[in-house]
């Protein structure tokens, strides 16, 4: 098989490229040219794992001697295409010997890939590997005879037809206009904010800042992690530079002093959620973390073959995952609760699957994907009547709106401080003393220990029990001045900001053609707008997004049986924190509309 555009016009053109948005566009263009691949080829065993978007490759050998390679790959998403069209270029045509020394890396630096595509590397380099590694089992082997199909990963393919392959493709780029600037776009007025925006954005050192190419940055993945502000950052600064020292363990003034700061920050934590005491906030390094614990150490000691653990089908992996390691260790059965076509959980089904088997629930307070509030009050009080535990997953819910944990009864609660403008690497469990009391400790190490003899050990009061070895000291401090900030703010002013902008973003968005929200009307939804596009894949559409200066997220979002559930693979998410502007929502849609010009549709 001929490549669809040689190599040699590909480093001519890149050469003279300079441009991201022109160099993107020509990339989309050589992804046009790849004939398509068989729809029997897409398979399982043919997908490129590794890759944001769906990739398959497959291989065919050409008639020789000399034995040569020629590679088909296709992908569901446009830039994917054109990175698949350099590879092939690169590599068809060529003996496995020439595949496995062709230094794929140097051309990628020539063409300055890893700068134009960054998230897509570890996809890119999926599909080399995938390529070499079909290379070096053709070199092992002697030529088949003929065409083998048990020589797999060696996929024998028909001939494609000649037409296939010509470059034309109907969309030249010289009618392409150059990407101007996402115009502004405010459609109906919406109710005034509650906080003033504009001094809050000015606390924001990065929000100040433009992006390499001098795009204002629009920054609107803050479900995935927030920026910082400056009184967040200067706390941490100030640890190291006046106080740091370790915790709990010397008696010099500079150990008290960052042992008080410490504790000061978890009583922050104490006080944000209104838990009973500071004994029931433990640091963690993140929610999964927090999560983890819970399903080690609670369910290792209170779970058994034929009990149940009940999820929902809106869970982040963070929530999935331990339990279904937990049911590998025990024996245990993970139930899921349905959800509604109108994107909340089916509350019927719910109580169906409640039982005497179920010893947990674990469910998230606002889905991460499609921003539904779900009902716990609810579902704990069912839960709890059930004779269930209940975990609340609250990494989107405590940095958006207020959770008094001994109001809503919650056994168990997991949040991370880079979603609420803390740093990354810390994050709270908040459990109930009781539970807590009587769970064995998760790691051991120092400081969670009261004595240790060549017998054995006696672990440490809470919460110093599950926090074995040297705490996240100063992550643990910034995420205490996070919410210091937040809290003067008001979490209810930060969830009407935030329920403004969504509000907002369903109007403008609800007008692009071909674009589908996923999730609820914004009463029911935190600051969270998930879509899909007709015809255009979402990686394509954070990549024409990104090259606007509008930072979102495509992807599964951590929540495949969620996508699974919703027939899809992938979707585009906007989320908003209190420091986004009626203006950023505007650029958002307007972005949207050059995303559908610049993708071709
Ligand atoms: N649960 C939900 C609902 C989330 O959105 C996330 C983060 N995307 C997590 C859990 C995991 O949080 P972390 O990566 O901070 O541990």
């Amino acid at each position: 098989m001929a490549v669809a555009v040689p190599l040699h016009e590909i480093r001519a053109e890149f050469a003279e490229l300079d441009d991201p948005v022109d160099r993107t566009t020509y990339l989309i263009e050589i992804g046009r040219t790849l004939p398509p691949l068989d729809e029997h080829f897409k398979t399982e065993e043919n997908r490129v794992l590794g890759c944001q978007a769906r990739v398959w490759l497959v291989a065919e050998e050409r008639a020789g001697p000399p034995r040569r390679l020629d590679f088909l790959a296709d992908s569901d998403a446009q830039i994917v295409r054109g990175l698949i069209a350099v590879l092939l270029a690169a590599f068809n045509g060529k003996m496995p010997a020439e595949i496995l020394a062709f230094p794929i890396d140097k051309l990628f630096a020539e063409l300055k890939l890893p700068a134009l595509v960054p998230m897509r590397s570890n996809g890119l380099t999926a599909m080399v590997r995938r390529i070499q590694a079909i290379a070096k089992v053709a070199a092992a082997s002697e030529p088949p005879a003929k065409a083998d199909s048990e020589s797999l990963p060696l996929v024998p393919l028909k001939p494609l037809a000649r037409e296939d392959r010509s470059r034309g493709n109907g969309h030249p780029r010289e009618e392409q206009k150059p990407l101007l600037p996402a115009t502004i776009v405010t459609g109906q007025p919406q109710a005034a904010s509650p906080i003033d925006v504009a001094a809050i954005r000015r606390d924001f050192p990065i929000l100040q800042t433009t992006l390499a190419d001098g795009c204002p940055l629009v920054y609107l993945d803050n479900a995935a992690s927030t920026q910082r502000p400056k009184q967040v950052i200067d706390s941490m600064v100030e640890a190291y530079e006046h106080y740091y020292s370790n915790v709990h363990r010397a008696g010099h003034r500079l150990a008290v002093e960052s042992s008080a700061h410490y504790e000061a920050a978890r009583e922050s934590v104490r006080q944000l959620i209104n838990a009973r005491s500071p004994t029931e906030i433990i640091f963690t390094p993140g929610t999964t973390a927090a999560i983890n614990l819970v399903a080690r150490s609670w369910g290792d000691t209170n779970v058994k073959a034929g009990d149940e653990i009940l999820l929902t089908m809106m869970e982040h992996h963070s929530n999935i995952v331990p339990w279904q390691e937990l049911a590998q260790r025990t024996g245990c059965t993970i139930r899921w609760t349905p959800i509604t076509d109108d994107y909340q959980i089916d509350l019927d089904a719910f109580e169906r699957l409640l039982s005497p088997k179920t010893k947990l629930i674990a469910i998230t307070a606002v889905s991460n994907v499609l921003g539904t509030i779900n009902p716990i009050d609810q579902m704990i009080e069912v839960a709890h009547a059930a004779g269930a535990v209940v975990l609340i997953d609250a990494a989107q819910a405590v940095p958006h709106e207020p959770i008094d944990v001994r109001a809503r009864n919650v056994d168990f609660l997991a949040f991370s401080g880079h979603k609420m403008m803390g740093p990354s690497g810390v994050g709270v469990l908040y459990g109930r003393e009781e539970l807590l009391d009587r769970m064995p400790p998760f790691l051991g190490g120092g400081s969670m220990i009261k004595r240790v003899t060549t017998e054995g050990f006696e672990p440490a009061d809470l919460p110093y029990k599950f926090e074995a070895g040297t705490p996240v000291i100063v992550p643990a401090i910034g995420m205490g001045k996070a919410i210091q900030y937040l809290q003067k703010i008001g979490m209810q002013s930060v969830r009407a900001h935030e329920l403004m902008l969504t509000r907002q973003a369903h109007a403008l968005l609800a007008d692009i053609p071909g674009l589908r929200i996923l999730g609820p009307e914004p009463e029911h939804k935190g600051g969270i707008v998930t879509f899909v596009m007709d015809g255009i894949h979402p990686d394509d559409i954070s990549k024409a997004l990104d090259l606007q200066g509008i930072a979102v997220r495509a992807g599964h979002h951590c929540a495949m049986p969620l996508h699974e559930r919703l027939g899809i693979t992938a979707s585009t998410r906007a989320s908003f924190y209190l420091y986004n502007t009626v203006e950023e929502v505007g650029k958002l849609a307007a972005g949207m509309r050059e995303a559908q010009r610049i993708l071709g549709r």
